[in-house]
Order: C-alpha cells, then structure tokens, then sequence
C-alpha cells in the first residue's frame, strides 16, 4: 500500500469544476498501482469497460499473476503468448535499441533482487548483482510471431512500460466509444483525453523531495504525461536511498544529477519508456536521447533542486 500511495503522489491531476457534463470517475488498485479513469462526457458504462480492461491487462501482464504470459514467459524461458503481449514485448524490446540499453525490460532479474534487498533491508552482494547482469539484453529475448523465448537465464518486467501501453489503449476505447475528455491515471502515468469544457488539463508534477507538495503544474491536451523518478517507489537502506529504477548497465539503481523525468508526448507508450530510459541517462544524456524524439517534451527536476523545461511545456 506504501506504494500505491507513493506512486499516487508522483503527478497529481488537478480536478477543477467546470460547466458541462459532470466528471464521473471510477477507482482500482491494478498492477500493483493505484487506477483512476474520469470522463467529462460519454456513457457510464465506457467506465466498467475501462475497468474490465484493466483487470484482463493485469491478468495477461502482470509479473506476479502466476498464469500471465510474463510469469509463464519468465517460469519456462518459452511461451506462446497473446498478441497484444507479442506487440508490447516487439515495442519494448525496439526501446531497447533506441535507448542504448537505458530502457531495458530483460533487467528483471536485477529488478528482483534489488526488490529483494528493499525487502531485506540488506543491499545484494557483488556477485549475486554480476550473476543477475549477466542475463540482461535486449537481444536475449527473441520474439517470433507469438513465440517468444528468452536466453541467457533473462526474465523480462513489463514495470516500466505496461502502464503507459494501457494508457493508450484505455484512451482509445474512450474515443471509440464517443468519450471525447477524459482524464486516466495509472499510477502517475497519465493520458489527458481532449480537452475540459475547451481548456486544457492542469496536471500537477510533484516536488520529488517532498511528495505532498508540487514543484510546478503545467497544461495540456490530448497529451501524455508521465513520470519516473527516485522518489516513488524508492527506498532507504543503512540510510541511502536507493531508486526502483536500474541502470542496465552497472546492475546497480539509478544515482545521478536527476530526482525525475516527466515526459509529455502524444503516445503514453513512448513516454513511459523514455521517462525510465531518461532518468538512466541523466541530464545530459537525456536531452541527447530526447534529440531523437521531437514530439517528445520534458520536465526535469535536477538534484539540486533546479527545474528544466523543454521549449512545448506550459507551466501554468
Ligand atoms: P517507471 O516507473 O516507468 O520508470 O518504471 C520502473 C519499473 O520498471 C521498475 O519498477 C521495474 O519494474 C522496471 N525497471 C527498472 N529499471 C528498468 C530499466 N532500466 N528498464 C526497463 N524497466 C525497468
Ligand atoms: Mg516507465
């Protein structure tokens, strides 16, 4: 629940009254994160739907659902898995590429034994950090139609793009289904649907150093939101703070010159994958990566406190 309430406090949405329809919202704790859906037009029961979406997503991607394709994936090295499952580990495994390893979903090792020394209060020793290195790649999961298998003894952990990857797809029920504003939140990955009553959302980004306050809001439409960051979910151990977020490449969490990463771009996808593969980079490998991704804008917060925008971001 700690977490839950953690990544909860990451980006908060700004709920204003307005004229027209009133909002009408449903709440969930799926993927180990707290889930909220509202809509400023549009039938009630587009909200039922997007909450059946949510717990068949979980059922099909979450890491910890011993019958999902990730948890069959990861127990066997080889599965035949759903579709939708294919085209997210296709697009994960592309971020991979894009990013230089920065975003890698076969850290899922690492990832486990990082969680287990939050559980532990104990900090994993060097060879069991090397042991778990050795089966991260991109390469060592190969996808063939639906037919995936993974080399080297890698696992794969959809935590750093699944929420973004149903996001999007949450955002394109609402529209097929005639909801034309909507706000979704899964867990601070965000996707503001249209606009409210002709003005666009106003979606606070937390001050990373103290959750219950912002560091600044800023305004969008039709747009993505989406934020990583040391703060949730992280942890403190013989008093360091450790990140959930891994750097790939030392096997170790993430230390650098950011506190967090808000990307805002059209796809939630790609924004949860960058915001992760960002907060790796650093500052300064950041921007270059972002060189690369012009529908892509940001929000930094640096570690000493300093905020940078990139030009399309409009605090309010
Ligand atoms: P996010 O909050 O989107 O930045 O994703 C963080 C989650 O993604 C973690 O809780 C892990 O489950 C997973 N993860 C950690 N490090 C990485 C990484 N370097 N690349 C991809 N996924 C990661
Ligand atoms: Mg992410």
């Amino acid at each position: 629940m700690k977490r839950i309430l953690a990544a909860v406090g990451c980006v908060c949405v700004l709920l204003m009254s307005g004229c027209g329809d009133s909002p009408r919202s449903r709440q969930t704790v799926a993927l180990d994160t707290s889930c909220a859906v509202t809509i400023y037009d549009g039938e009630d029961a587009l909200l039922d739907e997007c909450m059946a979406h949510l717990r068949a997503r979980e059922a099909l991607w979450s890491k910890t659902v011993a019958t999902s394709d990730i948890a069959t994936l990861n127990k066997s090295g080889t599965a035949v898995v759903d579709d939708d499952t294919a085209a997210l580990l296709i697009a994960a495994k592309s971020f991979s590429e894009t990013t230089d390893g920065a975003f890698d979903i076969t850290t899922a090792s690492l990832v486990t034994l990082w969680d287990n020394a939050e559980k532990e209060g104990v900090i994993p020793d060097k060879e069991a950090i090397a042991a778990a290195l050795a089966c991260v790649g991109g390469d060592n999961m190969i996808v063939d139609g639906n037919a995936v298998t993974l080399l080297d003894g890698a696992e794969v952990d959809l935590g750093g793009i699944a929420k973004g990857a149903i996001a999007d797809e949450l955002a394109a029920m609402l529209k097929d289904g005639g909801c034309e504003s909507a706000l979704i939140d899964l867990g601070g990955n965000i996707v503001a649907l249209g606009d409210k009553h002709g003005e666009p959302f106003h979606i606070g980004i937390a001050d990373p150093q103290n959750s219950d306050k912002l560091a600044l809001t800023i305004a969008v439409s039709d747009k993505a939101v989406v934020t990583s960051g040391s703060y949730e979910r992280g942890y403190d151990i013989d008093g360091t703070h450790y990140s959930h977020i891994i750097d790939p490449q030392t096997g170790y969490p993430v230390k650098n010159d950011l506190l967090s990463v808000t990307i805002v771009c059209p796809s939630a996808t790609t924004a949860d994958a960058l915001s992760t593969a960002c907060f790796v980079k650093g500052y300064k490998g950041a921007k270059a990566l972002l060189s690369h991704y012009p529908e892509a804008e940001a929000v930094f917060i640096l570690s000493d406190s300093t905020i940078e925008t990139t030009k399309g971001i409009d605090v309010v």
